[in-house]
């Protein structure tokens, strides 16, 4: 049974708030840039701008308050001038889905930002047993063209801002009542003990490494431990291979990494995951080499799309093993999700077993874990800024589930 929230009052809500704040902001500043601006405006005098940032870091990131309002230790005059001059309002929900298995889809709109119009994305929630995992997303379309890729036939619109990132963290939260005083919603499916969202995986719209600098200051905000405090064991950032920024991902964010490999040879790479045309395999296995950290406790994920009679044999197995040799790596088989107008298809149920059995018999545990959210199609890799109905047939196919088995329970 899937269940679609009916968000017009409340959408219009946020929609009007939407529209009357062409305001900045103050989510995803540093706590620096928060000072300044609040300086800036001439609303908090230098000397206090230190102290006036940590009460707003605290209400923004540990309370999740979405309304100077609701801001108690703050006087009731700075109140008032925070929100002639600033927001920390939430996007627009255009559309929230419940599967029955507890997945959850959120469909945001954000402003156009200069030329152009709205744009929307889409963020997933996956409950586990211990765990909860918010797939976020970083671009708006993609300027890659990985042919299995439904995001790949997209355009890039544009790179989302550092807020509108942590904005799909900051919303699903309030969502599930993962903030301290809220409540959970009655019935909503979520990990038994701990938080809400646990786990975060940039694994939804866009190449994260193409917009460095808004990723990079969003997850140093969500891993700040006077924040929204997640260990950055949890954050997980997956790149199709932009080489000259893993070692960065390593030094300047330090979260775990994935790979989507998905070919152990050049050849079949090109055609898979073009960017390898730039970086090739060589370049790429020896960047996670020297990825900051890696060690048998922080592993590298490798992901891997089962991609029938393109890259599913044994053999293909055995380089796999062949090419990681050395790397503390997991290895994370993903079932193809198909959608309609791609040639590909996913590999049979007994391949995918006889390919993963190869794998764990060399060392490494690869899950297949079942597809999530299959009746709201809710699968990273697969997210798109149009609910675009698909066949039931390409439905009833596996949907995979790549966000399982990335980082700590
Ligand atoms: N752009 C980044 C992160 C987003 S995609 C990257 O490519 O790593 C997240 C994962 O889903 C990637 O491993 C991607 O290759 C995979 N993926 C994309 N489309 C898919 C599909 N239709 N079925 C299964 N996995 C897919
Ligand atoms: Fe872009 Fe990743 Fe899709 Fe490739 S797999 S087109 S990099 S979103």
């Amino acid at each position: 049974m899937t269940v679609s929230l009916d968000l017009t009052a409340e959408g219009a809500r946020d929609a009007l708030r939407a529209r009357s704040t062409e305001k900045p902001s103050l989510i995803g500043l540093t706590r620096a840039e928060l000072g300044e601006a609040l300086v800036g405006a001439g609303i908090v005098p230098e000397r206090q701008a230190k102290m006036r940032a940590q009460q707003l870091w605290h209400w923004m990131y540990v309370r999740g308050v979405s309304d100077f309002a609701h801001m108690f230790n703050i006087s009731k005059d700075l109140r008032a001038a925070l929100d002639k001059h600033f927001t920390v309002a939430r996007p627009e929900i255009v559309e929230e889905q419940i599967s029955s298995d507890g997945t959850r889809k959120w469909l945001f709109r954000f402003p156009p930002r200069g030329a152009g119009r709205p744009v929307e994305i889409e963020t997933v929630y996956i409950p586990e047993e211990g765990r909860g995992t918010l797939c976020i997303s970083s671009q708006v379309g993609c300027t890659l063209t990985c042919s299995f890729c439904h995001t790949g036939t997209q355009k890039l619109v544009r790179n989302l801002t550092t807020e509108e990132i942590l904005a799909q963290l900051l919303t699903a939260r309030d969502r599930l009542g993962d903030f301290p005083d809220r409540d959970t919603p009655d019935g909503a499916i979520v990990p038994a003990e701990g938080r809400k969202v646990s786990n975060i995986v940039m694994m939804g719209m866009g190449e994260p490494l193409y917009n460095f600098e808004a990723v990079k200051k969003a997850l140093l905000i969500a891993s700040d431990g006077d924040g929204l405090s997640l260990s950055k064991r949890r954050i997980t950032l997956s790149t199709s291979g932009v080489v000259p920024e893993i070692a960065r991902t390593g030094e300047e964010i330090g979260v775990m990494l994935a790979i989507s490999l998905h070919a152990t040879n050049d050849d079949l790479r090109d055609l898979l995951v073009p960017i390898n045309k730039k970086f090739p395999l060589k370049e790429l296995i020896a960047a996670c080499k020297a990825y900051p950290g890696l060690s048998n406790a922080k592993r590298i994920t490798f992901e891997y799309v089962m991609l029938k009679d393109v890259n599913d044999s044994l053999d293909d197995a055995k380089a796999l093993v062949k090419l990681l040799k050395g790397i503390p790596a997991k290895i994370n088989l993903i079932p193809f999700n198909p959608w309609p107008g791609t040639n590909y298809q996913c590999s049979d149920w007994e391949t995918i077993e006889k390919f993963a059995d190869y794998i764990n018999n060399a060392g490494y545990a690869s899950p297949i874990r079942t597809p999530r959210g299959r009746d709201i199609l809710a699968a990273c890799g697969q997210l798109k800024s149009e609910s675009e109905r698909m066949r039931k047939v390409d439905r009833l196919a596996l949907e995979a589930m790549m966000i399982a088995g990335h980082g700590e329970a």
